[in-house]
């Protein structure tokens, strides 16, 4: 490594003027200015003021016309950036000789250096963006000299230092030992794995200029390397420390003005605290080691000697730095390593002491990934049931649009917003039938709710009609179409309970002729018996999820249909389970042939972010707004709607509806082959992803047998899934989209076991 051994050339003035004067025009007044290792001065004349750089000859030419090429490329890339411009010689050269020394003229730029000044949060703020600003001015620029040099000022070179920690006070060798080991040991190695790029290796207080209070410029290229981004940042942070002075305040902004030009990755947030105490260190064991070769500082550097080891102990003293930087850089501070016990016990005190969780004892959810679900034992789960994070937990281009879109703008549908607007038209196209209406909320429970009052609105009916033992919902008006809320009690006088087609349990079972029609049959006298309430709408989830994820009869929900809308009602699917490809096409309802005069969508359309829409014809919803307007606050946000398009956007690119037929019918395939050996399993059934494998006693007599432990026995298993129907002996596996064959391959291997552990 370079130490810093070299003094600044010390060219006569007469001789410097004279060669200024002819090579570059340039005359006037001169002083002498401070410098490490080139002899600089400043010359005001008519032709405005410059600086005057005398090289030590030592430094290389390649080093210079790296600084020369990295101001001459932040002046076309960010031409307002405050930097000194290149000052070329009357022949156009942008370097020249003199007494054996390079030459280079720079513009003067106007503002004091801040030295040792107290500066206000705003101001610190501001030094923070300007060196995110210079960092992405250079990034494009590209020298062989910069990566060359091994400069004693580079951070990432401290190790080299470690010779001279016993030159340091005594008091101050155990702290400084301990900075450097981990800097060597841990920081460096870290930071070659982030962003590097060529940087200016030097800002500092008397590097930096101001002018009215405002930040105007930052000089001395001299030091530029080839290093860390973040270096540059860490540097100035520990270099703007002043003793006594509330050194988390000056972090703070420092690190959010710089974040906010140039976002920090949390990898590089989390070692500026530790690259800002190397950089403490660093000024005095450079110090000591221009001693032993006999050098004596001057200037500005007797400003951070002084001051360093005390700075070093102050900063340490303050708590939750690494937090605060953290924060500034926008990252929320790590969450707590905590147990599955103690995050369950406080739960129970906020949340309410019988709390309504699946599995006992509950799982410590912390992380998931596509088809993954990790707990805060590192366990890993097989999820085969979650339907929400539908094309697959946390995925990225999901994450991504919902960032990108929260960064941008999320309001709300009283403004005009294209994100609505596309979402809406996506919709509409994907619906077809003439179903181009779409008015957005944030639930399926909001959105069959809506549909039911457009229902009302547009028959002047005030009854309805939906499946026994049905699950629509939370509100009020859909508590009513919702009788598996609670079986016992459900009383809803405006709304009929048509028996579930179910040819397996029911009273026309598989294989008989006649089923889609006698199934069909029982709606008549249900619709009848509304009498003067009239029929307004049939509302149904068409992967008849509730009732035990049926196989239907084809024709059986077109029979309902026509009967719903010759009594003048409307045909409400809720395709908030069997919606977005779970059923191997876009659409439910398709499957089974029918039109809806209106679709609801939930849960899958956001991937876990809440999005619910109504989707109808033009005139029903003309017709409702007649009434009055319709807004909800959150239905339709901008966010909420970049989330849409994003799952969208995945189902066409990974081909999910095609993915979930295929996979599917592996699946039942596979389930159906265990039939053989456990005897406990009655039925599979299912149309995509939406699959059913019902649990029975015997297989004659069909009696049902509970799928509680077998469920829990899965859980041992690390596979997650639920169960349904009236009797709670459907293995419901439902499992987000991207899951494949391979993952059913797990699950049947693990239902296997599950099953001979029974
Ligand atoms: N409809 C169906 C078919 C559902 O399964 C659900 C939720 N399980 C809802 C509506 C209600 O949706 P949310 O919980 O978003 O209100």
């Amino acid at each position: 490594m370079m130490l810093t051994t070299m003094r600044p050339p010390r060219v006569d003035l007469a001789e410097i003027a004279a060669f200024v004067a002819a090579r570059y025009g340039v005359s006037g007044e001169w002083v002498a200015l401070e410098g490490e290792r080139d002899q600089n001065l400043r010359v005001t004349g008519a032709a405005g003021a410059f600086v005057v750089k005398v090289c030590h000859p030592a430094e290389g030419v390649a080093v210079l016309e790296a600084q020369v090429g990295v101001l001459e490329h932040i002046a076309r890339v960010d031409p307002g950036l405050a930097v000194p411009r290149v000052r070329r010689a009357l022949d156009g050269a942008a370097l020249t000789e003199l007494a054996g020394c390079p030459v280079l003229v720079l513009s003067w730029l106007v503002g004091d250096v801040i030295g040792g000044r107290g500066l206000t949060p705003a101001q610190h703020r501001a030094v923070g963006v300007a060196i995110a600003r210079l960092g992405r001015a250079m990034r494009g620029f590209v020298h062989g000299a910069p990566a060359m040099r091994p400069l004693v000022w580079d951070t990432r070179l401290a190790g080299g230092l470690a010779g001279h920690v016993g030159e340091l006070p005594e008091g101050d060798r155990g702290s400084a030992g301990e900075v450097l080991a981990r800097h060597v040991g841990r920081t460096v190695p870290a930071l070659e794995g982030m962003r590097s790029q060529i940087i200016h290796g030097d800002v500092h207080p008397f590097n930096s200029l101001m002018d009215g209070g405002e930040v105007s410029g930052i000089i001395d290229f001299g030091d530029l390397v080839q290093g860390s981004l973040v270096q540059d940042l860490a540097n100035a942070a520990a270099d703007f420390l002043t003793p006594g002075g509330d050194h988390g305040a000056v972090l703070f902004q420092m690190v959010k003005g710089y974040a906010s030009v140039t976002p920090l990755e949390e990898a590089e947030a989390d070692l500026v605290l530790d690259m800002v105490e190397m950089r403490l260190v660093m000024t005095p064991l450079i110090e000591a080691a221009k001693r032993a070769q006999g050098i004596v500082s001057e200037g500005s550097l007797t400003h951070f000697n002084d001051r360093s080891m005390p700075l070093l102990r102050e900063l340490r003293a303050v708590e939750g730095m690494r937090n605060l930087i953290r924060r500034a850089a926008n990252f929320a501070p790590p969450a707590p390593a905590v147990t599955m016990e103690e995050a369950w016990a406080r739960r129970r005190r906020v949340m309410g002491a019988k709390p309504y969780v699946f599995y006992d004892p509950p799982i410590h959810m912390v992380q998931g990934e596509g088809v993954w679900l990790t707990d805060s034992a590192g366990r890993r789960y097989l999820d085969c049931y979650n339907n929400v994070p539908h094309v697959g937990h946390c995925h990225p281009y999901v994450v991504e649009a919902i960032a990108r879109q929260a960064r941008r703008l999320n309001t709300n549908t009283r403004y005009v917003t294209d994100q609505s607007v596309d979402y809406a038209e996506r919709l509409g196209a994907l619906a077809g039938d003439g179903l181009s209406a779409v008015v957005f909320v944030n639930s399926g429970s909001e959105a069959n709710d809506l549909a039911w009052r457009m229902a009302k609105a547009w028959t002047g009916h005030s009854g309805g009609m939906a499946m026994e033992f049905a699950y629509h919902g939370v509100t009020e008006a859909i508590d009513a179409f919702s009788p598996s809320n609670a079986p016992g009690a459900w009383a809803a006088p405006h709304i009929r309970l048509l028996p579930p087609p179910d040819d397996y349990r029911g009273p026309w079972r598989r294989g008989e002729a006649g089923l889609a029609e006698n199934y069909a049959a029982l709606a008549g006298p249900l619709i009848a018996d509304l009498g003067p309430l009239g029929l307004a709408a049939f509302m149904v989830d068409s992967a008849f999820m509730t009732n035990g994820i049926l196989d239907v009869a084809p024709g059986y929900l077109q029979a309902v249909a026509a009967a719903v809308r010759g009594a003048g009602g409307l045909f409400i699917a809720d395709e908030v389970q069997s919606g977005f490809g779970r059923m191997g096409q876009f659409w439910g309802h398709r499957h089974h042939g029918v039109v809806p005069d209106i679709i609801t969508i939930g849960k899958p359309a956001g991937n876990g972010h809440p999005v619910g829409a109504v989707i109808t014809r033009p005139e029903i919803l003309e017709h409702f707004l007649t009434l009055g307007p319709f807004f909800s606050t959150f239905g339709g946000n901008n966010v909420a709607c970049a989330a849409g398009l994003a799952v969208l956007d995945v189902i066409a690119d990974e081909g999910l509806c095609e993915r979930a037929r295929v996979t599917g019918e592996h699946l039942r395939a596979g389930l159906r082959g265990l039939m053989a050996r456990h005897g406990l399993i009655g039925d599979v059934r299912g149309v995509g992803l939406a699959v059913g494998v019902e649990l029975v006693q015997d297989r004659e007599t069909r009696e049902p047998a509970g799928a509680g432990r077998l469920v829990g026995l899965l859980r041992d298993e690390g596979v997650l899934l639920g169960s349904e129907g009236v009797h709670g002996n459907v293995l419901k596996i439902r499992p987000p989209l991207a899951f494949g064959p391979d993952h059913a391959d797990l699950l049947v291997q693990a239902l296997d076991r599950a099953l001979g552990r029974l």
